[in-house]
């Protein structure tokens, strides 16, 4: 039985920026025993290898209205062209059984999130710099120069949101910037 209360992290970034390498480093190289990754839906096409129920539950527009319609997410955001959201049931579970909820997501929603919920810790993660942001997205090659171009557009106004995070942390160098996460997790975790 754990007698910890629940963390929720907010963990949001510009497309590109890194955060899902971080949190991968994280769970690779740290003790996560009690964490968890909070799983989204989104309207977006699978890439390929991604699955259903294991990268994202993937759904149509129609049912993803329907979960907004039934007060069923805790956020979403239309993001370049698809609904993102995050499933609010699995979240409340989790927080009630203690644990370290992380919930990555882009930056309107997470926005919504440091608003409703003040007690969260969120952390933003900031590029080096713009063009670096450019490079890392063109060299993921997952993305459509179409939707490449969207991303890097959204940027400026994003990091313009920062200022709204409890933390700010610069991805210059993955293995330092996934330490400084980690650190302002566990720290927070005691302090509750
Ligand atoms: P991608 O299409 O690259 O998987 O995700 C695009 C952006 O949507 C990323 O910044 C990702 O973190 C964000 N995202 C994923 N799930 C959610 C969610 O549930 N809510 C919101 N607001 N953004 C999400």
């Amino acid at each position: 039985m754990n007698d910890k209360k629940g963390l929720l992290v907010v963990f949001s970034a510009p497309s590109g920026c890194g955060k899902d390498t971080i949190l991968q480093t994280i769970f690779q190289n740290k003790n996560c025993e009690d964490f968890v990754l909070s799983r989204s839906m989104t309207t977006r096409a699978p890439r390929s290898g991604e699955q259903n129920g294991v990268d994202y539950y993937f759904v149509t527009r129609e049912e993803f209205e329907q979960k907004i319609a039934a007060g069923r997410l805790i956020e979403f955001a239309e993001y370049s062209g698809n609904y993102y959201g995050t499933p609010k049931d699995p979240v409340e579970a989790w927080l009630a059984q203690g644990k370290i909820v992380i919930l990555e997501i882009e930056v309107q929603g997470a926005s919504k999130v440091v608003r409703a919920y003040p007690e969260a810790l969120s952390i933003f993660i900031l590029p080096p710099s713009l063009e670096e942001l450019e490079r890392r997205l063109r060299l993921r090659n997952t993305d459509s120069e179409e939707t490449i171009a969207r991303r890097i557009a959204l940027a400026p106004g994003e990091i313009a949101k920062s200022s709204e995070f409890k933390h700010c942390v610069v991805n210059d160098d993955l293995t330092r910037a996934s330490e400084e996460v980690y650190q302002l997790i566990i720290s927070e975790r005691e302090h509750i």
